[in-house]
Parts: C-alpha cells; sequence; structure tokens
C-alpha cells in the first residue's frame, strides 16, 4: 500500500517534534493520555442522549503497558475509536486542530513556548518513537484500521483486526542516545512519575502493565 504525505502544516509540526531538542519529551505521555480521555468522554456523553448505549463505569479506562523486550509502549483506551477517514483526517492534518491554529510561525519555530505552554497534541508522540502505530474501532463500525507513521515521509493506513471499540497506540521507543535515556519511558516508576506529574486529574482509571527487563 502507497505512503501518503502529511499535509504541509502538519509536516512542520511534525518535522518540529522528530528533531525535538525539548528537554521535557517525557510531555508526549500526558497528550496521548488526554487524547485517550477525551475519547472516552465522547462515548460517555453519547450514552446519555442515545438509549441503545448505556456508560458502564467500569468498562472505561486507559491502559499504559510498557513491553522492554519489544522496546514498545501502547496506550489502550476504551473510548469512541476513529474510523478510517478519521484516522486520515485527524492523524495527517493535524496543525488545523486544536491550539497549534492560534501560534505563529515564530513561535512554532522556538518549539520551547509552544511545547511547553499548549496541548501540542498527537505528533509529540515522535519526541520519543521512531515509529507510531494507531489501531482503532470506532463506535458502530465492525471493521478496524491501522494508521502507522515512522514520521516524515508519510503514514500508510490499512484493515485490521480489532475485537473491541476503541484505540491502541503503540510507540516503539527510540535507542537512547549520550543525551537521553528514552529507555525510562519502559520503566514503570518513571511512567508512574509522569502520569502523577500530568495525568493526575484524568477522571477516568489509568492502569498499567509492564513486562520484560
Ligand atoms: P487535539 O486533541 O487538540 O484535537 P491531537 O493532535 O491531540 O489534537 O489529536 C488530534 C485528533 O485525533 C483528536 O482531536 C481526535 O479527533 C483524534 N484522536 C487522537 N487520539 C485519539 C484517541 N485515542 N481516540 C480517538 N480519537 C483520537
Ligand atoms: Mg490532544
Amino acid at each position: 500500500m502507497a505512503k501518503k504525505q502529511f499535509k504541509a502544516e502538519s509536516k512542520r509540526l511534525l518535522d518540529m517534534m522528530i528533531h525535538s531538542i525539548y528537554s521535557q519529551k517525557e510531555i508526549f505521555l500526558r497528550e496521548l493520555i488526554s487524547n485517550a480521555s477525551d475519547a472516552i468522554d465522547k462515548i460517555y456523553y453519547k450514552a446519555l442522549t442515545d438509549d441503545t448505549l448505556t456508560f458502564d463505569k467500569d468498562s472505561y479506562y486507559i491502559k499504559v503497558s510498557a513491553d522492554k523486550e519489544a522496546r514498545t509502549l501502547t496506550i489502550t483506551d476504551t473510548g469512541i475509536g476513529m474510523t478510517k477517514e478519521e484516522l486520515e483526517q485527524h492523524l495527517g492534518t493535524i496543525a488545523k486542530s486544536g491550539s497549534l491554529a492560534f501560534k505563529s510561525e515564530n513561535e512554532l519555530k522556538d518549539g520551547h513556548d509552544i511545547i511547553g505552554q499548549f496541548g501540542v497534541g498527537f505528533y509529540s508522540a515522535f519526541m520519543v518513537a521512531d515509529v507510531v502505530t494507531v489501531i482503532s474501532k470506532a463506535l458502530g463500525s465492525d471493521e478496524a484500521y491501522k494508521w502507522e507513521s515512522e514520521g516524515a515521509d508519510g503514514y500508510k493506513i490499512e484493515p485490521c483486526e480489532k475485537e473491541t471499540v476503541g484505540t491502541e497506540i503503540i510507540l516503539k521507543i527510540k535507542q537512547n542516545t549520550e543525551d537521553e535515556k528514552y529507555e525510562e519511558y519502559l520503566e514503570e516508576y518513571h511512567l508512574k512519575g509522569i502520569i502523577k506529574k500530568y495525568s493526575d486529574f484524568i477522571r477516568y482509571p489509568i492502569k498499567m502493565d509492564v513486562t520484560g527487563r
């Protein structure tokens, strides 16, 4: 399947994330957990007005799993999920959405300001991962899709298997460099610290599971 290119503004943001020298790369987890929480909110609000849907509190959660052997960090949610079109729209053209639209070119170049103060969103995953895979099944859909990108050279979308509605974001964590110990993002104590620091207010349970050594 041919790779699709990111839209121009998205590519600019993406490049900034990939080559980021920003010191607080850990905020990627805040961004992904906040997206997971937003996705669960969407199911929650839908259930309020849709009689065929019930919101059973216990079935809605966010899970952070690290596999040290595979070097992957996975953020799973039981939220509303994304259709193929939504994967394409929301993850291919990010600069359009959210806070970034308000930032000027100069502020974008600087990076520090924007990353610290605003949600930079999904692409922040590329600060710590060299491959990002999103597996999602939308509410009301029988099909699941996989979005995958190694960054700058575009992304692929293809059908895949997923039993339950929701989204799984799989980050292939970068190799350590002299300046950055990316492996810390696979350590339970470190992940717990980041979650406590930035995601303490999230109103759905955040589960954790770390395997390998
Ligand atoms: P923002 O959250 O400010 O809209 P993001 O870059 O964080 O921007 O995310 C872009 C969009 O991708 C979201 O608005 C949402 O539509 C979609 N998205 C991202 N993560 C998820 C998820 N886990 N479940 C459902 N949709 C998601
Ligand atoms: Mg977001």
